[in-house]
């Protein structure tokens, strides 16, 4: 099983990922259902050339999609990220903290 976390790319100005690497590390929170054997094996923002790094997860055969805990806290298209990317992958919309959130909970969706 092949993971990838989407972060928001202004907060990684400053944040190094730690909540989202801690969680995971430990299988704590959005990660929690993983084994040993699951493997992440990209983590990037969400800016850029999005269509070409959705096309890099898809050539690295990435099964999951987690959308960060910041991008569904601070990015107005969070929806529509989570939508557009089921398309080709399962997505889960938050990574490290609850899933119901502060202001709307995580989106989860099965790969179309
Ligand atoms: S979800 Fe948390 S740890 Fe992960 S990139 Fe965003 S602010 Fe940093």
């Amino acid at each position: 099983m092949k993971i990838a976390i989407i972060v928001r790319e202004k907060t990684m100005e400053r944040c190094t990922g730690k909540g989202c690497f801690r969680a995971f590390n430990n299988r704590e929170d959005s990660f929690s259902d993983y084994g040993e054997d699951t493997e992440l094996v990209s983590f990037m923002n969400d800016g850029g050339d999005f269509d070409y790094k959705i096309q890099k997860l898809i050539d690295l055969g990435v099964d999951t999609v987690h959308l960060s805990t910041c991008i569904r806290g601070k990015n107005e298209n969070y929806e529509e990220m989570a939508e557009k990317l089921s398309e080709h992958f399962n997505i889960i919309g938050y990574t490290h903290g609850n899933a119901e959130g502060r202001s709307r909970s995580a989106v989860i969706l099965h790969k179309k």
